[in-house]
């Protein structure tokens, strides 16, 4: 398949790297500019790392992947102090996807023990680290999004609870989700979506890929798009292989 590049390229800014990246989270970026450039769209990732000027105003699409509890703490006081051009970014339709760790910190705040991680409050969600065991393994869930099952892999101390305002990204077919117990997976606005699924996420769920690339380009062109079907046979397969091990 040809990997030419042609028209706007897609700018995908990859925040800290260097600190929430776990569990293959980066290949979320590398999915979703190779699937761009699949069908000759031209991608760019910006790495924007700590301490570096933040400035979404060419952004058509933003990763936060996961990290440790400490790595949250060393991020938090820059992504909060972005507060005000994350929410307009995400108003103006702007394309971001948060995984885990930078699910928490685009809630309201992560509570460790006493200590408490304020997080930027664009969701409507809360979290706190349970006494309970870290929340692990392989899981499904089924999504407004897309027609496949979404899959992925968990591994966090914190539960979140969705406030009112809050819509969950999907329901947990299998697996524990936000809390363990209510359901309820990730959340969404607009097109910013947090989750906790790691895997990396977008490879084994195309379509979630191209939801994120089609908002993208409909937000950078203001018409809609259809993007050209990709073959996902060993994407599709991966899916498959994951819902078969969860007998879903
Ligand atoms: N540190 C957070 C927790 O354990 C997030 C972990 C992650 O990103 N996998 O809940």
């Amino acid at each position: 398949m040809s990997e030419q590049s042609s028209g706007p390229a897609v700018r995908i800014a990859h925040l800290y790297p260097e600190l929430l990246n776990l569990y293959g989270d980066r290949g979320n970026v590398i999915c979703l500019k190779q699937r761009c450039l699949w069908r000759g769209i031209g991608a760019e990732v910006e790495e924007v790392r700590l301490g570096d000027p933040i400035d979404f105003s060419s952004t058509d699409i933003i990763f936060i992947g996961g990290g440790s509890d400490r790595e949250e703490e060393l991020v938090c006081g820059e992504l909060v102090a972005a507060r005000d051009q994350l929410f307009s970014y995400v108003e103006d339709g702007g394309v971001l996807l948060a995984v885990c760790g930078g699910y928490q910190l685009l809630g309201k705040g992560y509570l460790i023990g006493d200590e408490r991680v304020e997080g930027v409050g664009l969701l409507d969600a809360d979290t706190t680290r349970g006494e309970g065991p870290r929340l692990v393994g392989d899981v499904a869930i089924s999504s407004p999004l897309c027609e496949m099952p979404i899959v992925g892999y968990e591994n966090h101390a914190g539960r979140t609870t969705l406030g009112p305002d809050a819509v969950p990204l999907g329901t947990v077919l299998k697996g524990h989700g936000n809390d363990g117990v209510s359901g309820s997976e990730g959340a969404l606005r607009n097109h910013a979506i947090g989750t906790y699924l790691h895997g990396p996420l977008l490879p084994k769920n195309p379509q979630l890929a191209d939801w994120l690339i089609s908002r993208a380009l409909e937000r950078r062109t203001g018409k809609p798009v259809k993007l050209a079907p990709l073959p996902d046979e060993e994407e599709r397969a991966a899916n498959a292989a994951v819902r078969a091990h969860l007998g879903v």
